[in-house]
């Protein structure tokens, strides 16, 4: 699409494609490109459209890119739509006509109308209705476990600060979500969940006035469950349906809204002494995904040759590839292995902590090391940068190792190691 641009720009400058002046001195916008549409902006003129045609064609020959007629549309901006379908069915597309939808946004609309905003406001609002744990990256589910652990510290459950509360129903899945207590269905009554057909319901799909509409696969009483359905008619039994959206209320404040210095003034009041469980420290210069994988290798959780055979995954060789003198684990890796050790001395000695090599025995005794050796803020940072870039870089050597056949001796390991910290720390 780089190319299609440089063409269409070269094609403007030489006065081959004449594209739209912005008024009040602005610039001439010929195209827009977005992904893999292409928008072209010009003048309505015969020359102007042949050589558009021409210069998509010369794209197509060199690059191999064919735009898709029957995909495209012209559209004409003041002029009568016979002479648009005119030029449309010569360039073989269709003709449009205002207004039109570009990625879902009204194009060529009144915007001074309410009614032209409502498909935008209603698209955002179901973009972040959503809840999106499952597009976090690792980061964000490390970060959002950490808020969840710390909150508990505190005695505050996340589960049950909030509340979802029905309204229509429609936007609450029956079984699956929490909205009757805590916990949800599904858990509470796991026989009639399995025995349910339509497992995804909303709450709407089972509520109908005071009325339940059950969907079974084969009938409960049959089975010896008509107590539990009784039991489950009663919980939902209080549920009115309204006509507004469901939404999720904060327990913790009276009218129902989440507020962070709400939420801070109670962490504050319990007034919880947390003890540190670890020496990892999250400095804003080390890349989240650096500490990530310090964070992972503390609890064992990195995916070594022990690691993944123990999960039932098949391994040519258990044995570390840089020494082959014992199994790869992640005390080996990042400790014990001699190549490690001789990289690890390198860069102690390298930060004039030669002294502290006898007693640092394992991982957490480098961190502990990196977290308190300094008082000063800036150096303190500078330490952990140096210390995981060590770790990160000691199991990345491994993995080259291994995926690319690339071997590489503790100088040269050293030397990375000491260009990587440079630019973090
Ligand atoms: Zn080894």
């Amino acid at each position: 699409m780089e190319g299609l641009s440089v063409a269409l720009k070269t094609a403007c400058n030489k006065g081959l494609f004449k594209g739209v002046l912005i008024p009040g001195n602005g610039p001439i916008i010929s195209h827009l490109l977005y992904a893999d549409d292409a928008l072209f902006l010009g003048e309505w003129s015969r020359s102007n459209l042949k050589n558009l045609a021409r210069i998509l064609r010369c794209f197509h020959i060199s690059s191999g890119l064919k735009v898709n007629y029957h995909k495209s549309k012209v559209f004409g901006i003041g002029v009568s739509a016979t002479e648009t379908v005119h030029w449309a069915n010569l360039l073989g597309c269709a003709a449009g006509a205002l207004p039109f939808d570009y990625l879902g946004v009204p194009v060529g609309a009144n915007m001074n109308l309410i009614k032209n905003w409502k498909p935008i406001i209603k698209k955002i609002h179901s973009k972040l209705s959503v809840w999106k744990a499952k597009t976090l990256s690792f980061g964000g589910r490390v970060t959002l476990i950490r808020i969840k652990n710390a909150l508990l510290e505190h005695g505050l459950d996340v589960h049950d600060i909030f509340n979802v509360v029905i309204e229509s129903g429609k936007q609450t899945l029956f079984w699956y979500d929490s909205w009757l207590g805590s916990g949800n269905l599904k858990a509470k009554y796991p026989s009639l969940f399995e025995l349910e057909s339509k497992k995804r319901c909303k709450v709407s799909d089972k509520i109908e006035d005071s009325n339940h509409v059950w969907c079974w696969k084969s009938r409960p009483v049959d089975l010896g469950l008509d107590s539990a359905v009784f039991a489950l008619s009663r919980d939902v039994t209080d549920t009115r349906l309204g006509t507004s959206l469901d939404h999720w209320s904060c327990k913790l404040s009276g009218d129902g809204r989440y507020s962070v210095s709400y939420l801070r003034k109670i962490v504050d009041a319990t007034n919880v002494n947390i003890p540190e469980t670890s020496d990892i420290l999250w400095c804003k210069a080390v890349p989240i995904k650096v500490i990530c994988f310090i964070w992972r290798a503390v609890q064992d959780r990195i995916p070594t040759t022990v690691a993944l055979e123990k999960r039932g995954i098949v391994v040519n060789s258990k044995q570390c590839c840089s020494c082959i003198g014992a199994p790869e684990c992640t005390g080996h890796v990042l400790m014990d292995c001699p190549f490690t050790t001789m990289i690890r001395n390198n860069i102690l000695g390298w930060c004039g902590l030669s002294n502290a090599q006898d007693c640092i025995k394992n991982v957490y005794d480098l961190l502990h090391l990196a977290a308190t050796r300094c008082n000063s803020h800036r150096k303190r940072e500078r330490l952990v940068a140096i210390c995981y870039g060590l770790l990160w870089n000691l199991w990345m050597f491994g993995n080259k190792r291994l995926s690319q056949m690339e071997g590489i001796s503790p100088i040269q390991g050293t030397d990375c190691i000491k260009s990587m910290v440079f630019f973090i720390g």
